[in-house]
This record gives structure tokens, C-alpha cells and sequence, in this order.
């Protein structure tokens, strides 16, 4: 059995554990009446230790890992100093484009409404308080941490952040003589991202014992919330791949959407297979420098760049996301919630390594800025792998995009080269 597991991937096993967990909670709902061993020692028993206990170590990763994942994406834009306005128009877009993906995520959420009919309110273990209302000019200044010591404590994500991209911009700009800490820094978000492999190797024991709980409660009304939520994050990047960016092509860049979609194709592929943006990076800057005339001085430096700090492909997960918890918990967003929705999730595209499945534990520092509790994550989690390959394609389609616009505004785009389509077939790498 053992053997069995371990040929198997990560993600098979959890999307195994999400289906087992699924039939063992409806069989339960429907066929074993309540009792000493349905109730108190698995439902309530081992469903809810081993359910808890993989969540709070979920949580336990979040603020370390965020705080040095953010100040080393920031020390990376901080070296962009050098690049001047190339690096300033790049940035520019980088943030706009997942500010604009997120919010198609929020719109397309609250459309079909992904979390109605999905009562978590019951399982809910955390202490969720959606944030209390406060001014606008209270909300800005909150970001301010008085004492930022406090705030990692505390896990308030906004402070953190705006204290951890002071750190990096700082480290970036002190560069040498501050090397040994930048350094540390670096080591740490090593640590974390170890730390993370580590627990996620019990998500499928995590995910089953969450499910399981959950189903065993709502029976079938689980399964539609979640075919909502899946279908709800396939459109929104399907909008912002094909619409948003296109668009963005045609009128910044005055080139053809469907020469682009042509010739990126593969590279979009080699993403969606593996899931990580780090590895298209060679493959990206071959594509677009070989088959689009895109020069390598441009490439080389923005699509590093956005496989570090561009995610718009994973902010519009987080997006739709927000608003599946929100409804599962009956929890009502203010307007200012989804500002700071909008807010967090672009630093947490920043702050997210192009890796496999990052994405969903930057997703709790984007609830836990909303007061949303983290226990959805563990439902998700079993269908997120399919999600994590096409968004993982838009996080690098973004970066392309964005590169074909700059480099064509700063005259580093042979125009011949991009329009020609019998290089198409031409082997990039
Ligand atoms: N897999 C994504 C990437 O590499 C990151 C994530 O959303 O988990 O771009």
C-alpha cells in the first residue's frame, strides 16, 4: 500500500484523499445513524484532530513564509534601480494586470455566487471575524504597523507587509554592505519553502479527514459549491488570458492576439504540465526573443522578474476564492473588505514563489487580511492542482504579454520577426 502511495504524486494523492474523504462523509450523512464511534470518535474524533492539525500547521507557515518570500520578491524589483524606466513601465503593468485579474475574480465570484448552499458555518475552528468596519482613512493608516514586532505576532498580513517591502527595498538599495543579511533572508525563505514540502506531504491525510468532516455534515449539498468554484476560476482566467491580455496587446503593443497565441502556445503548455512559472523561464525568453523579435536584453530581465513578483493566474484563484469563503461562512465582505482584497492579493503575487501550489498558502495570508477562516483552503486543496497548471499558464502568459509591450514601446521588437509565422514550427529552446 505503502509502495502504491509513494509512486503515486502528491497531487494524485490528494485529489484520491478529496474523493475518499467526499464518499466516506456522503455514506455517513446518509447511511450511519449518529452513534458513540460515527460521532465522537471519528467525525468529531480523528476527523477533526487530524483535519485541525494539518490547518494550524498550514497556518504556522503562513507568516514566516510570507514575510521572507516578500522581502526577497522585493529585493529582486529593488536590483530593477539599474534598469530605470524599463523597470518601472514593467513593474507598473506587473501590478496593474494582477490588480485587474483580481478584481474579474471578485465580479466573476459574486456572479455565480460559488459558496451558496456550502454551510461551513459548523465546521468552522478558527475564530472568524470579518473585519470591523472602520473609516477608510483608519483603514490606510492600519497599515502603518506601530510595532511591526506586534504585527508578526499578531499576523496582520497589511502590516507585515508594508513592513517586510520597506526591509527589502532597503536591502536592495544598501546592496553590498548588507549582503550577510540579505543573505539570511534568502536562507529562510529556503527554510520555509522546505517547511512547506514538509506539510504538504500530510495534505492528503489533512484533506481527507476535512472533507470527510464537512460532507459527513452537509451530505450533497457540498459538491455543487465546489464544481461552482472550479468552473468560476477556469473562466475568470480564461478572461483575463484571452480578453484582458489580448486586448492590452493589441492596443499597447498595436500587435496580433492570434500571431501571439500561436507562437506562445507551447510555452503555455510546458507551464500548464508542470506548474511552475520558475521553470518556463528559459523556454519563455527563447520563444519570444527566437519566434516574436523580442531582444534578450528586455526578456532576460522582465520574465525572471515576473515569474518572481507577476501572478495574475494565482491572484484570480485567491479572488474567487475569497468570495467561495465568504459565502460557505455566511461572512458579509464590505467594500473595503474587497479593497483590501484586491491590495493583499497583489502583494501576495509578489510574495508567491512560481512553484507548485504556493499559491494556496499565500491564499490564507489573503483571508486572514478579511478575517475569512482558513479551513476552506483544506476543501479546495483537493481540486487545486488542475486549477494550479491553467493559472500557473496565465502567470507566464501575463509576464510575455507585458514584455511584448515594453520591449515594443522602448523599439527592442523586430516587427518582421513577430509577424512572421513560418517560425512557428521552429524549436524555441
Ligand atoms: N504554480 C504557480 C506558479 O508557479 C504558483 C501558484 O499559484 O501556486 O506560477
Amino acid at each position: 500500500m505503502k509502495k502504491i502511495a509513494s509512486k503515486m504524486t502528491l497531487s494524485t494523492q490528494i485529489f484520491i484523499s478529496l474523493i475518499g474523504g467526499m464518499l466516506l462523509g456522503v455514506i455517513f450523512f446518509y447511511f450511519v445513524p449518529s452513534g458513540f464511534i460515527k460521532d465522537d470518535l471519528l467525525v468529531n474524533g480523528a476527523f477533526y484532530l487530524f483535519g485541525t492539525g494539518f490547518i494550524r500547521a498550514m497556518q504556522m507557515l503562513v507568516v514566516p513564509l510570507v514575510f521572507c518570500s516578500l522581502i526577497c520578491g522585493t529585493m529582486s524589483i529593488g536590483d530593477t534601480n539599474t534598469l530605470g524606466k524599463v523597470g518601472i513601465k514593467t513593474i507598473g503593468f506587473y501590478l496593474i494586470t494582477t490588480a485587474i485579474a483580481i478584481s474579474i475574480a471578485l465580479s466573476i465570484g459574486e456572479l455565480i455566487n460559488p459558496g451558496f448552499g456550502l454551510d461551513m458555518e459548523s465546521i468552522k475552528m478558527s475564530t472568524a471575524t470579518a473585519a470591523q468596519s472602520t473609516s477608510v482613512v483608519d483603514t490606510f493608516l492600519n497599515i502603518v504597523p506601530k510595532n511591526p514586532i506586534g504585527s508578526l505576532a499578531e499576523g496582520n498580513m497589511l502590516q507585515i507587509i508594508f513592513f517586510a517591502i520597506l526591509i527589502g527595498i532597503i536591502l536592495a538599495k544598501l546592496g553590498d554592505s548588507v549582503r550577510n543579511v540579505a543573505n539570511g533572508f534568502n536562507q529562510w525563505n529556503q527554510i520555509m519553502m522546505s517547511m512547506t514540502l514538509m506539510v504538504m506531504k500530510f495534505a492528503p491525510i489533512g484533506v481527507f479527514c476535512l472533507v470527510a468532516k464537512t460532507f459527513s455534515e452537509i451530505g450533497f449539498d457540498g459538491f455543487l459549491p465546489m464544481i461552482k468554484y472550479m468552473l468560476g476560476v477556469l473562466f475568470a482566467l480564461a478572461v483575463q488570458c484571452f480578453i484582458v491580455y489580448m486586448i492590452m496587446l493589441k492596443i499597447f503593443a498595436k500587435k496580433s492576439p492570434i500571431k501571439f497565441l500561436k507562437k506562445f502556445f507551447p510555452v503555455m503548455g510546458f507551464a500548464f504540465s508542470t506548474a511552475t512559472s520558475n521553470a518556463t523561464i528559459p523556454l519563455s525568453i527563447e520563444t519570444l526573443s527566437k519566434k516574436m523579435g523580442v531582444s534578450k536584453k528586455i526578456s532576460s530581465f522582465t520574465i525572471p522578474l515576473g515569474a518572481t513578483i507577476n501572478m495574475d493566474g494565482t491572484a484570480i484563484m485567491q479572488g474567487v476564492a475569497v468570495v467561495f469563503a465568504a459565502q460557505a461562512f455566511g461572512i458579509d465582505l464590505s467594500a473595503m473588505d474587497y479593497i483590501t482584497v484586491i491590495f493583499t492579493a497583489t502583494m501576495a503575487s509578489i510574495g508567491t514563489a512560481g512553484v507548485p501550489g504556493v499559491g494556496l498558502i499565500t491564499l490564507s495570508m489573503v483571508f486572514a487580511s478579511v478575517g475569512l477562516p482558513v479551513e476552506a483552503i483544506g476543501i479546495i486543496m483537493g481540486i487545486d492542482r488542475i486549477l494550479d497548471m491553467t493559472r500557473t499558464a496565465v502567470n507566464i502568459t501575463g509576464d510575455a504579454v507585458c514584455t511584448i509591450i515594453v520591449a515594443e514601446q522602448n523599439g527592442n521588437l523586430k516587427s518582421d520577426v513577430y509577424n512572421d509565422m513560418t517560425l512557428i514550427d521552429q524549436s524555441a529552446a
